[in-house]
């Protein structure tokens, strides 16, 4: 579920229907909203204009037929079976954009972890936004070394010439869950943009994009806590997108610990920095997306100078194990 709340969502929410809001008891001023469960999590779409969520469904399931891992005739799924892919100009430019972020992450972000997502047992079932216990273990060394084999972005060979996409080994497997949220929120706010739509909140489990503003005042978002019911902090944004990492929505505890479901790539195990949560406002959801997966997996220090040197516009705030501690909260 969101790990981003909308602060007026109890306001009104009627799940398949519209449903109108006035805020301020003007006529002039009022909401449009509408969710649907898509890319495994409700989309909720808030905007001034009624034609803004099916625009934003639309598109969002435009891109869930390129990406998705669960439809076997997307172009992802074909990749994932045959290691080479005749691609669209879109999946050739989001696969490359992927790479460039594992490049500018040091390889912490790395769509190529989907071997390691499946040997601890992390893989989506269809349609739902969970995982099963049953599917969790904690694989042998030797499963994840020989994984590791297989991973890595620049395994992934792009010729630019006919936008074939390839694999250097066989047995590699991409996963795009890391960027893909982040991917359909931009072209979602691309097409509201094409309507002359200048207003709109769209929610995707979490990640929030906020087209232009609420009726002249930034758009609100609520920060769940990490470990506690309710809000940690307000922010009020304005063409921007927030996107959050953190290790409280998917995960599992076994023996006491707490495995995430965002890995690291680098040593093979669920990343375990000593952050809870990491979130990142951007002027792109995609930037915001990936590198909320990315700091998560680097920790903090290395995060934050991540981001000083190579991103400067970009926000980030990170939530610690230890500051968690010192709040007295418990797991
Ligand atoms: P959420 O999907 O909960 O919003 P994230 O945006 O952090 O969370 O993405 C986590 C997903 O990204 C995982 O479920 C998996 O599909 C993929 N993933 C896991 N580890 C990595 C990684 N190191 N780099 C890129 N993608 C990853
Ligand atoms: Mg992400």
């Amino acid at each position: 579920m969101p790990r981003l709340t909308v602060n007026f969502l109890s306001l009104s929410m009627v799940y398949g229907l519209w449903a109108i809001v006035s805020l301020s008891g003007c006529q002039s001023q009022r909401l449009y909203k509408d969710n649907r469960l898509m890319m495994g999590t409700y989309i909720e779409v808030t905007s001034p204009y009624s034609q803004a969520p099916g625009i934003v469904f639309e598109e969002i399931a435009r891109i869930e037929g390129l990406l998705s891992r669960f439809d076997p005739a997307s172009e992802i799924s074909i990749l994932n079976r045959t290691g080479s892919l005749k691609a669209s100009l879109e999946t050739f430019e989001i696969i490359k954009k992927a790479k460039e972020f594992y490049r500018s992450t040091d390889g912490a972000f790395d769509i190529t972890v989907g071997p390691l997502m499946k040997i601890w047992g992390f893989t989506l079932h269809q349609g739902g936004a969970g995982f099963t216990d049953k599917q969790f273990r904690v694989p042998e060394q030797s499963q994840i070394t020989s994984a590791l084999e297989v991973v890595g972005s620049d395994k992934i060979i792009l010729q630019e010439m006919d936008f074939v996409v390839k694999f250097e080994f066989p047995g590699m497997e991409v996963d795009l869950g890391g960027i893909a949220k982040g991917y359909s929120l931009d072209q979602a706010v691309r097409r509201l943009k094409e309507n002359h739509i200048d207003s709109c909140l769209i929610n995707a489990g979490g990640q929030v994009f906020c087209l232009g503003d609420k009726f002249g005042r930034p758009w609100q978002i609520g920060i769940r806590d990490p470990r506690r019911k309710g809000l940690s902090g307000d922010l009020e944004l304005s063409d921007k997108s927030v996107a959050t990492s953190g290790d409280y929505e998917q995960y599992y505890i076994a023996d006491n610990q707490r495995y995430s479901h965002i890995i690291d790539p680098r040593r093979g195990y669920p990343a375990s920095s000593g952050v809870v949560s990491v979130t990142v406002i951007a002027e792109e959801a995609m930037t915001a997306d990936a590198l909320a997966t990315a700091i998560f997996v680097l920790g903090k220090k290395e995060g934050e100078r991540l981001v000083g040197e190579r991103f400067p516009s970009v926000e980030i705030k990170i939530i610690e194990e230890k500051d968690i501690a010192i709040r007295g909260y418990t797991r």
